[in-house]
């Protein structure tokens, strides 16, 4: 349980505007549509960020940040859509295609991955010649080589690609795949609902009502899933409010989702990049910020650092953030759109970020069942991290060593 810190605050807003606003806020009131575009277009960043740790504070205590150890795996980039703000990808025999086949996938994790890893997340492409049983395999897969390892798969758009490409109901789909050891869905695909901005990025993919139809499915058979927002192109503050009230409805409806999480649009190397631009540190935080105080049901948001950097994720701890993702290795889809940040960072990173922002590290695995709280001193962290990997580094060894025995 988080220590609870519901401390009120000393509230002085520059813009006047917001203060009705917050009176709502600390009455535990529900914002309102209007309420949400009013915190969007108000400059007052400190006060909005204020609110939101408060707020995160009241719900969370707001000392611990969670992360986990995860991989993500892309198995392919080949896609049948045409995403105008994607860069990741490929038509089949275009230059950078690729197509990992279920054992190639094994094997490239085969000596990285060890009990530390919790979780595989896993999207990609929607290829137009592999079936279904491609993706099934890929989990079985995965399920059979590393089985502690809890599988966070395939967004909406993907479930809903495998429903028309095999003629099943999601509903039929999804149960297919927890068959073959789903263990919860990512949040991507969401992109912005609202049909004017939708047709425009994304004209292919399935619209809002399926995609949240998708989610309400999976909640009704017991998947936990996440929820995403792409901000920062073409699209105005009314669409992302309407996004995030979307999300909410869905939310009081199942109780389904466990994080909410902005994923800040990046312009390099897609179509869409010719008409929009990178957006700001300012507006990410209070991207954060907003989607916190709107979220009022959401249990976390989360800063991905991939996507925010993490010296913008750090910050975003203190505007509402409670959740700074995971270690990741080899991020591939927002890198090809620009992304500058690693592709990997090491557990004692993550701790030294969310340490060094005054919060308290959590280790959580992906359902938020707390693996190790980390509020030694940093000190004392540091030399066992390190100790632990080397550890891992020279079993991983011994292990390459025995297989090559036995090939010999
Ligand atoms: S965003 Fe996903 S569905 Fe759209 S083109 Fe890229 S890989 Fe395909």
């Amino acid at each position: 349980m988080a220590p609870a810190n519901t401390s009120h605050i000393t509230f002085q807003p520059n813009d006047p505007t917001l203060i009705p606003i917050a009176e709502k806020v600390f009455a535990g009131e529900r914002l309102t549509f209007e309420d949400g575009v009013a915190l969007f277009r108000s400059f007052d960043l400190l006060t909005i960020g204020q609110l939101a740790d408060w707020v995160n504070r009241r719900r969370n205590g707001g000392e611990y940040v969670y992360f986990n150890v995860n991989r993500h795996i892309n198995p392919t980039n080949i896609c049948a859509y045409h995403c105008n703000f994607c860069s990741f990808r490929r038509d089949p025999g275009q230059e950078g295609a690729y197509a990992y086949t279920p054992q190639e996938i094994v094997a490239q994790l085969r000596d990285a991955v060890d009990e530390s890893v919790t979780e595989f997340h896993i999207v990609g492409g929607l290829h137009p010649e592999y079936g279904f049983e491609y993706y099934l395999d890929v989990l079985r897969a995965l399920k059979q080589a590393f089985p502690w390892v809890h599988l966070k798969a395939f967004t909406a758009v993907e479930i809903d690609f495998f429903a028309q490409m095999t003629g099943l109901s999601h509903e039929e789909v999804l149960r297919r795949l927890i068959d073959a050891g789903l263990g919860s869905m990512p949040g991507g695909g969401a992109e912005i609902f609202h049909p004017e901005v939708r047709r425009r990025i994304c004209p292919e993919k399935a619209d809002a009502d399926t995609w949240l139809a998708i989610h309400r499915t999976a909640h009704r058979l017991g998947l936990h899933t996440n929820a995403t927002m792409l901000y920062g192109h073409i699209e105005s503050y009314e669409h992302r409010v309407d996004h995030l009230l979307r999300l909410r409805a869905l939310q009081d409806e199942t109780g389904g989702f466990q994080t909410f999480i902005p994923l800040r649009y990046h312009p390099e190397n897609n179509q869409l990049g010719k008409r929009a631009t990178w957006t700001t540190a300012h507006d990410t935080l209070k991207t954060i910020a907003v989607s916190r105080l709107l979220l009022d049901n959401f249990p976390h948001i989360k800063a991905y650092w991939v996507m925010l950097t993490p010296e913008v994720a750090q910050l975003a701890l203190h505007f509402g953030a409670d959740d700074i993702d995971g270690t990741v290795v080899e991020e591939r889809i927002y890198h090809e759109a620009g992304a500058t940040t690693a592709q990997h960072m090491e557990k004692i990173e993550l701790i030294r970020l969310i340490r060094s922002a005054g919060k308290i590290p959590v280790e959580r695995d992906t359902l938020y069942n707390i693996r190790r709280v980390y509020d030694m001193p940093l000190e004392a962290i540091e030399a066992e991290v390190i100790a632990r990997r080397r550890e891992r580094i020279f079993a991983a060894a011994r292990a390459r060593r025995q297989r090559v025995r036995l090939q010999v």
